[in-house]
């Protein structure tokens, strides 16, 4: 069923708990953590606790949750002193995306001025 926790599933895994990850906030709805592979000094991922494969099906689905996930991406920035960071929502394996649970990649501490790729 759409929202439901699956089994193949990483995000679904930390969610529960039986992956371990650094968790830096929660609320009911939402979850953020460390990226294991980080490509910056800070390097988080908020991700609802609700699966869906990307965020355009989040949003489609659960509009209120996707909302939080922005909200919850700038207290995120805001709580490891960033004035400056950039969200990324990879949609679909051709644009990188590798785990199929919605997440915004919260990106800062150095400069991120020299375009977009
Ligand atoms: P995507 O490429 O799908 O947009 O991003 C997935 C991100 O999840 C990658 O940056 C990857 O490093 C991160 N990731 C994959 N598996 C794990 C994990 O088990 N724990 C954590 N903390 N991050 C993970
Ligand atoms: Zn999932």
């Amino acid at each position: 069923m759409a929202g439901e926790p699956q089994a193949d599933c990483v995000f679904c895994k930390i969610v529960s708990g039986d992956i371990p990850a650094t968790v830096v906030r929660k609320t009911e709805r939402t979850l953020t953590f460390r990226d294991i592979n980080p490509q910056a000094p800070t390097h988080l991922l908020v991700i609802p606790r609700v699966h869906y494969a990307d965020a355009a099906e989040l949003a489609a689905a659960e509009p209120q949750i996707a909302a939080e996930l922005l909200v919850e991406a700038g207290g995120a920035a805001a709580g490891e002193g960033l004035e400056s960071y950039r969200l990324i929502f990879n949609t679909g394996a051709g644009a990188g995306q590798t785990v199929f649970h919605a997440h915004v990649h919260v990106l800062g501490g150095k400069p991120l001025t020299e375009g977009l790729v």
